[in-house]
């Protein structure tokens, strides 16, 4: 076996543990140089065979065979390498590697795991070469003595030189004479006759310093340390380790608060995109067909701790949830254009628990998604956005209150409290929507009636809005705890109307009313306190709790379902269809006035039709 210490890292180390010498006899085109004595001049592929006749003739060769190996290529061309030990210029690591360890320790690593995979990176570092062999780039500023071959790099020669690059940039390097910087510096041996270094900065250094040359001379900027370091995983070993060493050597200190990492974006069965897979998809493209609010959606969904899918599919789901958002603002923005804040906000005290509970969860939803934006976690954000918008409002509360909006008079009470949570609602989820779907937020600012714009302080667009912050005022804890109960309930009772509107027993839910067993009696006794506002809530015409289960082959029961401890059936609904609200009640044509006018309205809307 053959060891060459002068071509290849291995060979270098074990060289300099036997201290056989650094002998490196090819130059830059592969041709041996003096140092390769007798082959001087030849190529190293035909030379090779030459220095195995030599050592045979010597009598100096043991063995020869040839075998397969694996051996270094170059990535571009697929040609094979040599290695050459060259001159290289190093920053010492040695001299503040315990002290970067520790700033390492002064910084958010999002995700945790970026504080291990950089602290062992720099742990077990070698020293930087800084130094790279390129015809342009930021230059390394040394000079040699013509005369005795010394490098001259003092902080005087280094300060005239930071001095011209001010005035002229760094390529003056290759513009000026040594002679124009050092203006008169000398060598040791006296000489003043030098020449400059032509290799370059290794451009790692020169992203590696931008906390200097960027913010450090931009104050307005806010300095450094700075807020956030944002790139992809594999900068562990880039940009936040070349930063965090530049500025630890100066500063003394980590150049950041907080680091980010993220994965990278592969297709929707995670694959890495390529151009000649066909699977990659274009961020222009998602823009034109979905829109950019669709796009930024899908990073704000994403967990992008990991690599990151994208694909069609879930393309077209975003795009549903973004669809859900738009028709949550419609239905919003629809029902408050005949609301002006100042003259028909109903009190707090005056709202319903129902109301309290919808306040509450907003405010909740406020609380989590700023947590969640500090957090950087975004996913969350939009899980919250998207289970308010889908569940608490749509499927929920707007679901219940569409009653209370539409067959109400106007200006009763009932539904200017309605009104009043719905424009609280509009108020802060039009400043949520803004920081990921800002078109989105824009667009339903641009249509808020002109009472409403100016109860939101009248700014111009919601871009100049302040951010929503939670409100103690609107917890109500007690509200919160009976309506979650509540939904619950909601959602079996659902689950028996679904069964008989499946059954063609009923068309809508308002032709059924429904009976409820509860398992557990102190849970009965809580939900048959509100008994009489529980048909409103399941958008049935009746709603009973019924005290010792329920009447068994009841030949009206149309459905049944039991789960969680309770037993909810569902009737055919007695009475007679209001031709306004579309419920069945007993009093149906009970208000008929003087003329018959209301044969066909129950006793409510009869009342409600006689003051319109
Ligand atoms: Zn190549
Ligand atoms: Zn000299
Ligand atoms: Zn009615």
């Amino acid at each position: 076996m053959h060891t060459a210490p002068g071509h290849g890292p291995d060979d270098f180390i074990i060289g300099k543990v036997y201290n056989l010498g650094v002998v490196s006899p090819l130059d830059g085109r592969g041709i041996f140089t003096k140092e390769g004595g007798i082959f001087e001049g030849q190529r190293y592929d035909k030379a090779n065979p030459l220095v195995v006749e030599h050592l045979k003739e010597k009598q100096a060769l043991l063995g020869h065979s040839t075998f397969n190996h694996s051996y270094q290529h170059c990535w571009r061309c697929k040609k094979p390498l040599i290695f050459r030990a060259t001159e290289q210029w190093f920053a010492s690591v040695e001299g503040f590697r315990k002290r970067a360890l520790e700033c390492i320790d002064t910084v958010e690593w999002l995700p945790n795991s970026g504080r291990n995979r950089i602290f062992n990176m720099v742990e077990n570092r070698s020293d930087w070469c800084i130094s790279r062999q390129r015809a342009w780039g930021v230059p390394i500023p040394v000079f040699y003595c013509k005369g005795c071959s010394e490098p001259l790099m003092s902080d005087q020669s280094i300060e005239r030189v930071a001095a011209v690059f001010d005035k002229e940039g760094s390529d003056s390097w290759w513009e000026r004479e040594p002679s124009y910087f050092l203006q008169g510096l000398s060598c040791k041996c006296g000489s003043t006759d030098f020449i400059r270094e032509t290799d370059i900065m290794d451009v790692w250094f020169d992203s590696g310093v931008t906390h200097a040359a960027v913010l450090d001379e931009r104050p307005e900027l806010g300095g450094t340390p700075c807020e956030l370091y944002l790139e992809g995983s594999d900068q562990h070993r880039g940009w936040f380790q070349s930063s965090l060493l530049t500025s630890v050597a100066v500063s003394d200190r980590a150049p950041y608060k907080t680091v980010l990492t993220h994965g990278f974006v592969v297709d929707e069965s995670g694959r890495k995109m390529s151009k000649s897979v066909g699977n990659v998809v274009e961020p222009d493209e998602v823009i034109k067909q979905y829109g950019a609010d669709v796009l930024r959606l899908w990073v704000a969904s994403v967990n992008y701790t990991d690599d990151i899918p994208i694909g069609k599919n879930m393309l077209v789901q975003l795009a549903d949830v973004y669809r859900r958002l738009r028709n949550t603002a419609r239905f919003l923005l629809g029902n408050l254009s005949d609301f002006d804040p100042a003259v028909d906000k109903v009190d707090k005290s005056k709202l319903s628990s129902l109301d309290r509970f919808v306040l509450h969860r907003l405010n909740e939803v406020v609380g989590e998604v700023t947590r969640d934006f500090d957090r950087f976690e975004f996913f969350k954000y939009y899980q919250l956005l998207q289970n308010f918008c889908g569940v608490d409002l749509s499927a929920f509360y707007f679901d219940i209150v569409k009653d209370r909006l539409y067959t109400s008079h106007p200006k009763d009470e009932a539904r200017r409290a309605v009104q009043t949570v719905l424009c609280e609602v509009l108020h802060t989820l039009v400043r949520l929507l803004a920081p990921v779907t800002p078109h989105l937020a824009e667009d339903i600012w641009q249509h808020l009636s002109e009472p409403i714009k100016q109860s939101f302080g009248n700014q111009s667009s919601v871009l100049l809005t302040d951010y929503p912050v939670v409100d103690a005022s609107l917890e109500d804890k007690e509200a919160a705890a009976y309506w979650s109960d509540l939904m619950a309930v909601r959602l079996t009772v659902n689950k028996a109307l679904e069964q008989a509107r499946a059954a063609r027993a009923i068309g809508s839910s308002l032709e059924a009313t429904v009976m409820m067993s509860f398992e557990d009696k102190e849970k009965a006794a809580k939900i048959k306190k509100v008994e009489k506002d529980l048909a409103t809530v399941f958008i049935t015409s009746g709603a009973q709790v019924s005290d010792n289960g329920l009447p068994k082959d009841g030949a009206e029961v149309i459905s049944t379902v039991s789960e969680d401890g309770l037993t909810v059936a569902a009737y055919k609904a007695s009475g007679d269809k209001c031709a306004r609200c579309w419920k069945y009640t007993g009093d149906v044509g009970s208000k008929t006035g003087g003329d018959n006018q209301f044969g066909d309205l129950c006793g409510f809307c009869a009342d409600v039709v006689a003051r319109l």
